[in-house]
């Protein structure tokens, strides 16, 4: 793992809203905007931006980034932009517009009218570039991309100037023009910047500005045949709508004195661009690139399978909103990268999931239990809270009779020592029902156990003791007449190893896919399952949490595990340790 320098959480006391830093200390850029704030040098105005390019659906990097961006807005009382940078007519498609705008919105993300496109600017941008030809600060080049890498240099040394560097501006507008216009194919030309072949800022040797693309827009269509590169359009779609505080990843940092040199050289109105660190996972991977590849090959059922880091695959999941921006607010911001443990987003679905949802019986690996003793036919209502300490959750009744199924963990044929469960004649409780004690475990052929006769105490009803008699176990139960078949999915990480971006020679990050990342199991569910809709959480006791999942049908329900109750991976990566 990267040192951590320079890291200031961004809450710090427990129980604080997710973004509220009234009474805490502040990171590095809130402590920038307050200073800001201070000088007047924004006049008091706090404008952000979130940024995504519609390639591809948001992860939990984004997550990280829209946190940041509407809760500064947030919290200093001014406005965040949805802006899709769409520069790149090849790549972007309007699936991912609408699911980049249903993802910021889930997460909490508030952006009233401000929703924007930089190729609503494209004529704007292009009479900037007029405008930098006219000033002698851009030109037509006809290089090839191969010879403009070659002639850009290294770190080491410097670059070259083209041969097409020293057009007249007269010459350079009639090109730029005639590149507008169509009258040269892909990579004929480019338009770049005039600045410095020799600058020790490769980012500043003569970037490319436009480029030509024969290519269909998703929202100018055939209106263009040029695109604006990303670094150009950045800084100028953040110009035009007024941003005060542009903030991005570290990747960017390079590109900072680009951003700048535009904007002064075209006397725009400037931003102030200021870099955090990417927000790393163990056993996943952020990189929109990697994910599309995981959708394309079919290695996922989709960009929202419930194991994907993308913000649909953990909405599916049953991850709540509340627990991403809790993660988001404790792992604070820094200026150099680290990974964080994904054991950290487990805690606060946990913390938040514990609190928020209603409790219920759910036998993933069934056993079949009769209740000798139990009259054939009978049928008992248990009723049952759906949360053990908040009565807001209500109650319902739960069916209990002779023949039940319990999980198959819970009984064991030779107990070993503590173990608190069934076991023969070992006496247990069924959840707020009965005690039960086992008689006598029936195995096929082949040693398992089928059926557990047991006999049951009629005066310990609700599961309380008639006599002081303790019992130390206390079990789930569904009655088997009465219980909902249903699929349930288990899922683990999509990736084996800690760190799946690191593969060995000739190996791809796909090598260290996990093939146990998801189980199928058919469950027996309590009836009033029956009666939750798609999205919903609940716990399973015992078990998990879990979320109703939109396979569901009436015939056969489908529920997704969101996380076990407690935290199973940090133990057993200190068992590695
Ligand atoms: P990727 O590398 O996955 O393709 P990207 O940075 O190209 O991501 P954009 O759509 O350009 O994706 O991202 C929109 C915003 O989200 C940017 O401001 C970017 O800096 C931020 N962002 C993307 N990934 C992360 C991350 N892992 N951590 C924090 N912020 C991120
Ligand atoms: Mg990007």
């Amino acid at each position: 793992m990267a040192p951590e320098n320079d890291t200031t959480p961004a809450t710090v006391a427990e129980g604080t809203a997710a973004g509220d830093t009234a009474k805490v200390g502040l990171d590095f850029i809130r402590t920038r905007i307050t200073e800001d704030n201070a000088s007047g040098r924004f006049g008091n105005r706090v404008h952000t931006r979130f940024p995504p390019e519609p390639n591809g659906y948001l992860h939990l990097g984004h997550a990280k980034s829209i946190c940041l961006n509407f809760g500064v807005a947030r919290e200093f009382g001014g406005l965040c932009n949805l802006r899709f940078d769409d520069t790149n007519p090849t790549k972007e498609e309007t699936e991912y517009v609408d699911s980049i705008r249903e993802d910021v919105r889930w997460l909490g993300g508030v952006w009233d009218d401000r929703e924007f496109y930089a190729s609503d600017y494209f004529e704007k941008l292009y009479d900037y570039a007029e405008q930098l030809i006219k000033m002698g600060k851009a030109y037509v080049d006809d290089l090839s991309a191969e010879e403009i890498r070659e002639y850009r240099g290294t770190l080491t040394e410097p670059g070259r100037e083209s041969p097409w560097r020293n057009r007249s501006v007269d010459e350079n507008l009639d090109l730029f023009r005639r590149m507008r216009a169509g009258e040269f194919g892909d990579g004929q030309k480019v338009l770049r910047a005039k600045i410095d072949m020799t600058s020790p800022n490769v980012v500043m040797r003569d970037p490319t500005l436009y480029r030509i693309r024969h290519a269909e827009h998703h929202r100018t269509g055939n209106k263009w045949c040029i695109y604006p590169m990303y670094d150009y359009t950045h800084c100028l779609s953040d110009s035009i709508e007024g941003i005060t505080h542009s903030l991005c990843t570290l990747e960017f940092i390079n590109n900072r004195e680009l951003y700048d040199w535009v904007l002064e050289t075209l006397g725009a109105y400037r931003p102030q661009q200021i870099e955090f660190a990417r927000l790393n996972v163990t056993y996943t991977v952020l990189s929109k690139r990697k994910l599309i590849q995981l959708v394309k090959e079919g290695h996922v059922t989709g960009w929202d399978d419930p194991r994907m880091p993308t913000l649909s695959g953990m909405r599916r999941r049953g991850i709540p909103p509340e627990a991403l921006r809790e993660f988001c607010s404790r792992i604070g911001l820094a200026r150099a990268d680290s990974t964080v443990e994904y054991s950290m987003l487990e805690f606060c679905v946990r913390e938040y999931l514990n609190e928020h949802t209603p409790r219920v019986m759910a036998v993933l690996d069934p056993v079949k239990v009769v209740i000798e003793n139990y009259p054939v036919g009978q049928v008992e209502e248990v009723d049952m809270p759906y949360h053990p300490e908040d009565a807001s959750y209500g109650s319902r009744k739960v069916p209990f009779s002779r023949e039940l199924y319990i999980e198959r963990d819970d009984f064991r044929l030779e107990p070993p020592k503590k173990f608190h469960r069934l076991a023969p004649g070992a006496e247990v409780r069924l959840r707020y029902a009965y005690f039960i004690t086992c008689r006598e475990a029936v195995l096929d052929d082949a040693g398992n156990v089928v059926e557990l006769r047991c006999v049951y105490d009629p005066e310990s009803k609700g599961g309380q003791s008639p006599d002081g008699r303790k019992v130390k176990g206390t079990i789930h139960w569904v009655s088997a007449a009465h219980a909902i078949p249903a699929e349930v999915r288990l899922y683990d990480q999509l990736f084996a190893v800690e760190n799946p971006n690191a593969a060995p020679e000739g190996k791809t990050f796909l090598d260290n896919l996990n093939p146990e990342s998801l189980t199928k199991v058919e469950a027996l569910l309590e009836p009033a399952l029956a009666t939750f809709k798609a999205g919903d959480k609940m716990q399973f006791e015992r078990l998990g949490y879990y979320c109703k999942d939109k396979d569901s049908t009436d015939a056969k329900p489908v529920f997704n595990r969101t996380t076990t109750l407690r935290d199973t991976w940090a133990k057993l990566e200190k068992k590695g340790a």
